[in-house]
């Protein structure tokens, strides 16, 4: 995991010691050292994270972290405002002004790494999801989607692990007024909580009496329903051997005994923030393949998605030597159905036509709208004998129950041509379908209404 950090400073001594240290993790470092020059470089998009000093010349921190967010070209960066460790007032400032986690000076080494990486791990996040969205969705509808949205990271449901008594109610003491907080001594029964409900922050300590914190958060980690909670580690003070491993496990965030109280609720509340943003990109993502993939009209899934089932229904048919069939159903003189009654009745008829094949597919067959008036149903494991019977009935369903049209209850008779094929010892997706389709158009010329099995 790497990514391109730029340290922007007024003060060159700064500038060169985060340069060493972060070179040091294998980041590339850019470097700034007045605001102008920073958003110069954000807005090349040269740069995947930001560290902000507060205190400069000219433009503040608070002013360059404002205009990169207000930027839609560049409102994505994460920013880490460099703060005095005696300002706590600059964190309220910053979290104002957009900014997405803090370091304060002095700056700690393992500090400076916790944050980073937990941020080059979000954009990892963020980049497979952008590259998931842009097969999907057009470039115009994936800036849109992409834009950070306001999240003031609280009312979080938070899972503490700590067996301690006196150190648990400190800090569900601090967290308590801002979010809905259950604590577990148990490290199993945490596990279990955390795949089981839905918790959006675990906070562990890395200290427990009965099991060791670290095993807990690569457990955590490794289990599907928990791979993308946030972590938040509570560390022993200098512990810092401990804190550098949970970081390799993927720990995101971490804080050092005794617990600051502003700075637990700021930690809790950037990974909140983080993880509703990623769940959201999640979600939009998500959508937009579903969209991509089902037809909106009848809800049926499209041509592409048999395009991309039909090769591995196959293969797995003869894998198993079993038989597969696919029919291909048109309606008969649909374009006089549009012509008389108008197309918003042809859409009814569609909606009602899809129906109908829902209610003929079993478990594991496939149905969709390849387009127009025609349909495909995918049948695993039925010979063509068996498909020949099912198209049979559908048809004559078809002919002898008429489609309603309007809410009057007006109805109309339709006809379905159909034509069906088995599979052939090859496998080869497109020439089932041509055989299919090769049977459909003979029960087309052969006065429609009727069902044509492919002679191979
Ligand atoms: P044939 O018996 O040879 O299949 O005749 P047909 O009229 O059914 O076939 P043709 O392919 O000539 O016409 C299909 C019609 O389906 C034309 C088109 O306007 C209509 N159509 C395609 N998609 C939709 C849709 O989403 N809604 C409606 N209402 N009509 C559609
Ligand atoms: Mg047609
Ligand atoms: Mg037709």
């Amino acid at each position: 995991m790497t990514a391109r950090i730029l340290v922007v400073d007024d003060i060159p001594p700064n500038v060169k010691l985060l340069e060493a240290r972060l070179s040091a993790e294998y980041f590339d470092v850019l470097t700034a050292a007045n605001g102008p020059e920073a958003l110069g470089i954000c807005a090349e998009g040269s740069c995947d994270i930001v560290l902000l000093d507060v205190m400069m010349p000219g433009m503040d921190g608070f002013e360059v972290c404002r205009r990169i967010k207000n930027n839609p070209a560049t409102a994505h960066l994460p920013v880490v405002m460099v703060t005095a460790l005696d300002q706590p007032a600059d964190r309220v400032r910053g979290l104002e002004a957009g900014a997405d986690d803090f370091l304060t000076k002095p700056i700690d080494e393992v500090a400076l790494v916790a944050r980073v990486k937990s941020l080059a791990r979000l954009k990892v996040v963020i980049d497979e999801l952008r590259s998931g969205a842009s097969k999907a969705l057009s470039p115009g509808a994936r800036e849109g989607a992409f834009a950070m949205t306001a999240d003031d990271g609280k009312k979080g449901r938070i899972l503490l692990v700590d067996d301690r008594a006196s150190s648990s109610e400190r800090i569900v003491q601090a967290l308590s007024p801002h979010h809905e907080v259950t604590v577990e001594t148990d490290a199993h029964r945490a596990l279990f909580k955390a795949a089981e409900d839905d918790c959006d922050l675990f906070v562990v300590s890395l200290g427990l009496e009965n099991y060791d914190g670290l095993r807990l958060c690569s457990q955590i980690r490794s289990l599907e329903r928990t791979r993308n909670l946030p972590i938040l580690a509570i560390a022993e003070a200098d512990d810092r051997t401990r804190v550098l491993r949970a970081l390799d496990l993927g720990v995101n965030d971490y804080l050092a005994r005794p617990i600051d109280r502003n700075e637990l609720l700021a930690r809790a509340q950037t990974q909140l923030r983080h993880k509703r943003y990623a769940d959201s990109l999640r979600n939009k993502v998500q959508q937009s393949i579903e969209l991509a993939l089902v037809d909106p009209l009848t809800g049926l899934n499209n041509r592409r998605f048999l395009e991309t089932h039909l090769a591995t229904m196959l293969d797995q048919a003869q894998r198993r030597r079993a038989p597969l069939s696919l029919m291909i159903f048109d309606i008969d003189h649909f374009k006089n159905v549009n012509d008389t009654h108008g197309h918003d009745c042809g859409d009814e008829v569609l909606k009602g036509f899809a129906d109908r094949l829902r209610g003929v597919i079993r478990g594991g067959d496939l149905l969709c709208r390849l387009g127009g008036e025609e349909f495909v149903i995918v049948m695993p494991n039925s010979s063509l004998e068996i498909a020949a019977k099912v198209a049979e009935r559908t048809r004559s369903a078809i002919q002898e129950e008429p489609f309603v049209i309007d809410s009057a209850g007006r109805t109309i008779s339709i006809t379905v041509s159909i034509g069906i094929a088995g599979r052939g010892p090859d496998s080869d997706p497109d020439s089932l379908y041509r055989r299919a389709d090769r049977a459909l158009y003979r029960s087309k010329s052969e006065g429609r209404n009727r069902v044509t099995a492919d002679a191979a």
